[in-house]
Parts: structure tokens; sequence; C-alpha cells
């Protein structure tokens, strides 16, 4: 629903709608030529601060003399660096710990000495360095740092919830429900509304205390020009794993939307200061806009909050649980989501395959696996649907923001050509080797040899890992994969295995398939992080294979996919007393997959057919027993 509402919205916007009253752009000029991302302008418009790709450098220009100043090269210091009134600049480092656990630290520099100082020490979790009315505040989840007594009003949000505080009344609401998380809150001018992106919902704006006053297209990186005039850049999924057509517009509260930069530019990250717009244009190039307009008069609200207790998420000294984001990747069964359809021979029907559908299914097992193991878990989506399927950006974005310790997107693979292939692949964000982020090429390994040791599938070659600039060498310099764009978590995405070659997608529709995946990435993020999986039950998963059957099937196959999969074969499981512990049935869909979960370590007996094998059952590892007969 809210797509079509966006659809709707950005027809309009780009039909050079205008709004009652308005924009003018009186003129541009670029200030940096390229390769610059993540602008802030300084209160007095004379500095700017900004990005390279990778978050690996900070720089600060002066607009007057052109001269570049490197703030920070260490710890990843870009992308969410934010100016004081004062023209100091705050920003976060971020470190790996022990067991590659994410440590962020605060810190401040100082235009006039050139030098840095800490002010938070490193914290697990989340570090946001927020704006406020008269001061910078800096949000940790064990300790904050705010640059004087009173900063003033100002905004924060974490996963669903949204804090708005003056620095003595909290208030703490959640207006737009449960979603994927909260993004981009920013407090008004007249310091009497808030506005912020919930993921794959919207733009909301609320009064202070959480009450929404309006409810907008989902919009990045939402800015105030005014009281009444929110600066936004468009959100879809339309081509964005490069940025191509993106564009800024500006959107009164009522709705009432102005394009104001040509989708040609590809214009993202949007920052005001006063009646300057200044945002990234295709290459890096960042752009400076003056605007003209009519300023909505203030609101003269009430905006007192009441006191609360400043909510921290566990006391400072405990011992951290890692934290993993995940992105199960696409979402609803639409364009975007590779549909597939599938003949399913057994049942003389069709059987459509998506690939939502088993990056859902292994997301969410892998999900419900890490929490019971006391890890938190963020996820992208927890339903199926088209408006699960969120913007790259704001995925990154949500990632960053979460403050997690790892970030996975969860997808498969495809050739898109006749020739068919099954492994699986490995990207990060970087080249091949040289990740941008320290930790994700570990992850990488560990992710891959989890998965290649399935031997339930059958694979054509090796496992792959690759940086995502050297595989997608024809998409420009440090292009690379959208989702991983921007995000500065240790991680990377992963394509389990191929659908298009029809013997592993007929695997991928069976959810216990799916499931095994999720068990096995399971085992790979506790290497990860040095869990043990002390006291953790087993499994075993194997396949049922008619050896003298004809695989119903013409097309590339190799190894065992010569021969047919075994349908609606009951598969037995006994313990070392001979005993009938439980028994599966392999369904109907050609791939004669079953499994057995949570097992206590073990001998176990496997019957199919007047078949029997016996297998070991391992603590926190994967068992594999195949039947051919
Ligand atoms: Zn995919």
């Amino acid at each position: 629903m809210k797509r079509i509402a966006l659809a709707a919205m950005l027809v309009a916007v780009t039909s050079v709608a205008v709004l009652a009253q308005p924009i003018t752009v009186v003129s541009t000029r670029v200030l940096v030529d390229s390769c610059a991302y993540f602008p802030q302008l300084s209160a007095d418009g004379t500095m700017l601060l900004y990005s390279n790709t990778e978050a690996s450098e900070l720089y600060l220009k002066d607009l007057a003399s052109g001269r570049v100043t490197t703030v920070a090269d260490q710890g990843l210091p870009g992308f969410d660096a934010r100016f004081a009134h004062d023209g100091r600049i705050y920003y976060v480092t971020q470190a790996l710990g022990k067991d590659n656990l994410v440590y962020r630290a605060a810190h401040c520099y100082d235009p006039a000495t050139g030098q840095s100082q800490q002010v938070l020490k490193p914290q697990h979790g989340a570090v946001y360095v927020l704006p406020a009315a008269q001061g910078v505040a800096i949000e940790g989840e064990q300790q904050s740092y705010t640059t004087a007594k009173q900063v003033g009003l100002y905004a924060y949000t974490r996963n669903s919830e949204l804090f708005v505080t003056d620095g003595e009344g909290m208030s703490l609401s959640s207006p737009a429900g449960e979603c994927a998380g909260y993004l981009w809150p920013s407090v008004s001018p007249d310091g009497t509304m808030v506005a912020f992106e919930a993921a794959g919902k919207g733009l909301y704006v609320c009064d202070l205390a959480g009450n929404v006053l309006h409810r907008l297209p989902s919009a990045s990186m939402p800015v105030w020009l005014d009281d009444n005039h929110i600066i936004a850049m468009t959100n879809t999924n339309f081509g964005a794993q490069r940025d191509k057509g993106t564009f800024l517009y500006v959107t009164t509260l009522d709705g009432e939307v102005q394009r104001l930069t040509d989708p040609q530019e590809h214009a993202v990250q949007p920052m005001v200061m006063g009646n300057k717009l200044v945002y990234v244009a295709d290459g890096g190039q960042i752009k400076e806009a003056t605007l003209q307009w009519t300023r909505a008069a203030a609101n003269t609200d009430n905006r007192t909050l009441s006191a609360t207790t400043h909510p921290k998420s566990r006391p400072a000294g405990a011992q951290p649980a890692p934290r993993v984001f995940l992105n199960p990747g696409h979402g609803g069964h639409d364009s975007n989501d590779r549909p597939t359809p599938y003949y399913c021979y057994a049942t003389n029907d069709t059987l459509p395959y998506y690939e939502s559908d088993s990056n859902f299914k292994k997301g969410m097992a892998l999900k419900q696996i890490l929490e019971n193991r006391g890890y938190e878990v963020g996820i992208t989506r927890t339903e199926n649907k088209t408006t699960d399927d969120l913007d790259l950006f704001e995925i990154s974005s949500l990632a960053n923001h979460s403050g997690a310790d790892m970030f996975l997107a969860i997808h498969s693979n495809a050739t898109g050509i006749e020739r068919k292939l099954n492994f699986p692949l490995a990207l990060y964000r970087g080249w091949s080797g040289e990740p941008c982020v320290e930790g994700s090429d570990s992850i990488a390994s560990c992710v891959m040899r989890h998965l290649i040791g399935n031997y339930t599938t059958v694979w054509s070659h090796p496992l792959r890992i690759y940086g995502d600039w050297t595989f997608y060498p024809d998409w420009g310099p440090k292009t690379g994969l959208g989702v991983l764009r921007y995000n500065k978590l240790p991680g990377m995405l992963s394509e389990g295995s191929f659908h298009d070659y029809l013997p592993e997608r007929r695997r991928l529709n069976n959810d216990d398939f799916c499931w095994l995946e999720g068990w096995n990435l399971s085992l790979a993020i506790d290497e990860y992080f040095g869990q043990p999986g002390t006291g953790e039950n087993g499994m075993v998963a194997g396949r049922v294979i008619d050896l003298n059957g004809e695989t119903p099937y013409a097309g590339y196959k190799f190894g065992l996919d010569y021969c047919p999969a075994r349908n609606n074969t009951t598969v037995t499981l006994l313990d070392n007393r001979k005993q009938v512990v439980a028994q599966a049935i392999t369904d109907s869909l050609d791939n004669g997959f079953f499994l057995f979960r949570d097992l206590v370590p073990g001998v176990y007996h496997l019957q199919a057919g007047t078949m029997t094998r016996t297998v070991t059952v391992r603590p926190h590892a994967s068992t594999y027993c195949n039947f051919s007969y």
C-alpha cells in the first residue's frame, strides 16, 4: 500500500510539481569535485565536513581558502560527524575488541589547534552524535556526553523507539509502532516537533510527546528547512544498487511536494544550514544550492518535557552480548524479487519460487537460533511483503544505527544465463583481500566454510569470496553493492547457493532446508565471535535419492543431482538403543530433504527404505546423512 502512495508521489514530484508557494533554487556551486560524501556545513557556512566513500577519512574544507585538512583517519570516523555551534567537530570511531565485538568512542576535533581529544571512551553498542538546539549531544548506550550542561532539545531513536530530551525531561514513545527501526530523527527549528523515518512505514512528524501530527511517504535523511518544510532524498528500490535516479525534494507537512534536483544528478545525502542546501551529486561531487522561499511562521505550542529516568540498555560493565543485524534480501512477490516459476513434476502443478521467501526463512531461522543463544538480533523484515523490501540506503543506515557488531545480508544467487552453477559466494565491501571494514573477510571465511560443508546439496564449484569493488568492476570505482555502500559494520552479503540451478531451487522450496542454512550461518557467527556453543544440541540432515530413477529435468546438473529425489519417503531416527526418536517425511517438491533438529549429541541410527545408517550427532555442529538407493 505505502509503495503505491510513494510511487504516486514520485510521479507527482518528477512532473515538476510545485508548492503553492514554490521554493526557488537561486544559485548552485560545487564545494568538492568528487568522492566526497555525507556533507555537513558549519553554522557560519564557511567550513565543510565530509567523508570518503569508505568512511575511513574525515575531511574539513575551508571554503574560503580551499584548504582541506584531515580531521581523522583511524577507526572509520566518517559519515556521522557533526559541527557544534562553535565550529568544533564531534565524531565517532570504532574498533574491534575482545571476541570481535565493536567498541565505539567519541572524539572532539578543534580546528583552532588541529587536535582531537577523546570525549567518550570506547563502549559497546550504538553511539550517536546528535545536533541539539544549543550544542551537540553524544548518546551512547552506556555513557553519554554533551558539549554543555544545557544543550537544549534533541531527539534520537533506538530500534522502534523515539527519545526526545532537553537534558532534564525525557519523552519516550513509539509513534509508528514496531518496524525494522526508526532513523534520522530531528527536532523542528521551533522546537515543537520531531520528524523521523520509520523503516518501511513512512516519514512521521510528531509533537514532543510522540503524538503523530503528520504521516508522509518514506524518505531518506529528512532535514528541516523551516517549520513547515522538510527536505529529503527519494527512498525507492528502483535501480537503487547504484543510487541512480535519486533526487532531493521538499515536502510540506501536509504532503505537498516539489522536486529540488534533477534525477540526472543522482542527488543524495541532503543537509540544510539556513538557506543553504548541501548535497552529494553523482560521483561524490558536493554541491551547495541557495534557496529562496517564504519561511513558515514558527509554532508556539507548549514544549515542556516531563522528567523520566534516562533509560540505558544495560548497566555499564555488564558483559555485552554480540549484536547482529540481519537483512534477508528482497521482500514481497514483486518484480524486484526474481520471481522464478518452478514446475513441480510430482504434483503436476506449478509452484512459484521467490528468492524473498527462502531468504526470509533463512533469516528468521537464524534470528531465532541466535536469540536462543543470547545474541541481540536486529532484522530488516519480519514478514514478506513489498513494503518490507526496504531501500538499500535505508538498510545500511539501519545497520549502522543499530550499533551492531556484524551485518549479514542473506541472499541466493543466479547466473541469469543458460549455464548453471552452484556454490556459495561471499561479498564484502572493498577490494578482494582488502575489506573496508576490519573483520569482514573473517566473517566471510567463517560463513563460506560452514555453507560449503552442507552435504545435502550438490556444489559445482568451491566457495568464492570477493570484495564487491573487485567483483563488479563495471559499476564504477568504489561503487559496489548498494546494501554494503555506507555500511560501517563488519559484514558481508551471502549468496548461499544458486536458485536458478533447478535442483537447488527445489531444495530452497523446503522450509527445513532454509532452516539448515540459518543454522549453518549461526555456527559461522558463533565461530567469528568466539562463542563455544557449550551445552548446545546438534542436528542431522540429509536427502533421500533414487539411484535407479530418471531425473525429471534435462538441464544442467551435477553429481547426485543426476538422480531424482525420493518424494513422500519416511526417514526414521532411532537412538543408540534402537528406540524411535522421531520420523520425517520428505516433501513432494523433488528435493528428498529431511531434517532432525535439537538432538542431544550422541550416536543415532537413521532408516530410509531398507537402508540403515549410523551417525554421531555432534553438539553445536552439522551432521549429514544422505541415502541413495
Ligand atoms: Zn538476492
